[in-house]
């Protein structure tokens, strides 16, 4: 077994940390670090996508998907909440390719590309700006993760090697479920096929993914017939034409689900009263998720996740009016419909489902079937679990995602930070909305900087 890392010349004096994954939390880590730790450091990022793709949210980005978030909240730069917004202004190809611009730039929605151009623009900016930082990009998996007799981290790689850190920041965030190479083309291609052109797709998931995955069929030319098929059947809702900025009311938030469900009702319908919107409500609530969800106990918790966390993602996750409308018009169609049932497994030609209301099962024909249910953290994956039987991570308490503080600490089964750090959705169940770009951003920094400070005795010492 080989023991490698940074240069042999540089070991022991320069702080070495490695970033596991390399989507938009690994970048944005990157980006922390290099604007937060003062000595010089080596970074070793691991990822086995052969390209830098910028992850799930701007990995399959095309000309036409637009980000969800205004383009006010997506500043990667801390304490320069306009950062983004500059950037645009400067960014010459910005008002042909944006085709929700409304006045004010901030108010905008932008294609991913867009906002994947100006990540990798501020990452090669800050990386310019360190000369003592290098970076090194690996290909391989990591497998295993342990705290050594020194109290650094070895990192098992894929090829069976290994290499030692003294930080190491877990950004994995869905995990490697990635379809095979070309699977994502190969279906597109098929759906272009004038043979199936007038046949039946079937879309599972209610979320962003899944009306991007509707819109992107369309956009390629299928005209055939599309179900949403949804547990639920909440679609994401609008974001308003006009700036929802968070109103938040005055009175204290109860602390029992029962109750904070009538004050979040009841705060949307004083807000629109007011002229404001129930948007800008919820962006005030949204303020105070953090605090309530801590807050909550775990019966009230589940019964959340049960009864009400559909209804939640549904308004916090909100599409352009644009492409709201869009989406109305394509329902309104007859060409899409929405259907609720519970997918029960796939059959080589559709679904077994069992519709909402029912207790039967049913075969529901489709010639292709594309999942795009949410996301959630992996608790099985292979680093996940290892690091639960290695005592170097527990899960939050309702075993949504790893527990984590809010820099991003591992937490131990006893609740004391582990040394290690995991950076966005793999905090989902300690932290709500942690899979969003604005809470990322905040929690690398937050990260970085304990990064900076604890390892200033450490290289005084060393
Ligand atoms: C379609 C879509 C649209 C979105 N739109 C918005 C939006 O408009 N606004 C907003 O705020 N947020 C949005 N989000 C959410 C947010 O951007 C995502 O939560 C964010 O992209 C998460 O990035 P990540 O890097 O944590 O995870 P991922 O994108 O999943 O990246 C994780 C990376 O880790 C790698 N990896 C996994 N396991 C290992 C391992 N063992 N070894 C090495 N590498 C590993 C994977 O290969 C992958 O590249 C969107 C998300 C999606 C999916």
């Amino acid at each position: 077994m080989t023991v490698h890392g940074f240069p042999a010349s540089y070991a022991g004096q320069h702080l070495q940390i490695a970033i596991v994954g390399r989507g938009f939390s690994g970048l944005m880590m990157a980006i922390a670090l290099m604007k937060s730790v003062s000595q010089p450091f080596q970074l070793r990022m691991f990822d086995p996508q052969p390209v830098i793709s910028g992850g799930q949210a701007l990995a399959t980005a095309r000309a036409t998907e637009i980000l969800n978030s205004r383009a006010r909240d997506l500043s990667v730069s801390t304490g320069e909440p306009r950062d983004f917004t500059r950037w645009l202004q400067a960014y010459q190809h910005f008002r042909e390719a944006v085709s929700a611009a409304i006045p004010g730039f901030g108010q905008i929605f932008v294609p991913k590309a867009i906002f994947s151009d100006y990540v990798y623009q501020r990452f090669s900016e800050a990386l310019a700006e360190r000369t003592d930082v290098s970076i090194q990009m690996s290909h391989e998996a990591i497998t295993r993760i342990r705290r050594n007799e020194t109290g650094r981290f070895t990192l098992g790689l894929a090829d069976g090697s290994e290499a030692a850190y003294d930080t190491v920041v877990l950004a994995t965030g869905y995990g490697l479920k990635v379809p095979p190479e070309g699977k994502e083309q190969d279906t597109e291609a098929a759906l272009r096929n004038p043979s199936i052109r007038a046949r039946h797709v079937v879309v599972m998931g209610n979320g962003l993914r899944a009306v991007n995955q509707v819109l992107q069929l369309r956009d390629g030319g299928f005209e055939g017939r599309i179900t949403i098929l949804s547990r639920r059947g909440f679609l994401p809702q609008p974001h308003t034409r006009m700036p929802a900025d968070a109103v938040c009311p005055s009175q204290p938030m109860p602390s029992q689900l029962r109750h904070i469900v009538r004050f979040v009702r009841k705060a949307c319908a004083q807000a629109e009263e007011n002229g404001w919107s129930w948007q800008a409500a919820m962006n005030g609530l949204r303020k105070r998720a953090r605090t309530l969800w801590a807050s909550l106990p775990p019966s009230e918790k589940r019964q959340f996740n049960r009864h009400l966390r559909a209804i939640y993602d549904s308004h916090r996750n909100r599409l352009p009016a644009d492409v709201h409308e869009r989406l109305e018009r394509e329902l309104a169609g007859g060409m899409t419909e929405l259907k609720r049932g519970t997918t029960l497994k796939r059959s080589p030609d559709g679904l077994i489902v069992r519709w909402a209301g029912q207790s039967t099962e049913e075969h529901f024909a489709a010639d292709e079937v594309i999942d795009c249910r949410c996301l959630s953290p992996d608790l099985n994956d292979p680093v996940v679990a290892d690091l639960l039987r290695a005592g170097l991570a527990s899960t939050d308490e309702l075993d949504l995602g790893l527990a984590v503080n809010p820099a991003g600490e591992l937490l131990t089964p006893c609740g004391r930070p582990a040394g290690l750090f995991a950076i966005g959705p793999l905090g989902l169940g300690s932290l709500p909305d942690i899979d969003l770009v604005p809470e990322i951003v905040t929690q690398a920094y937050t990260a970085a900087t304990l990064i900076n400070a604890r390892s200033r005795p450490q290289l005084q010492a060393g």
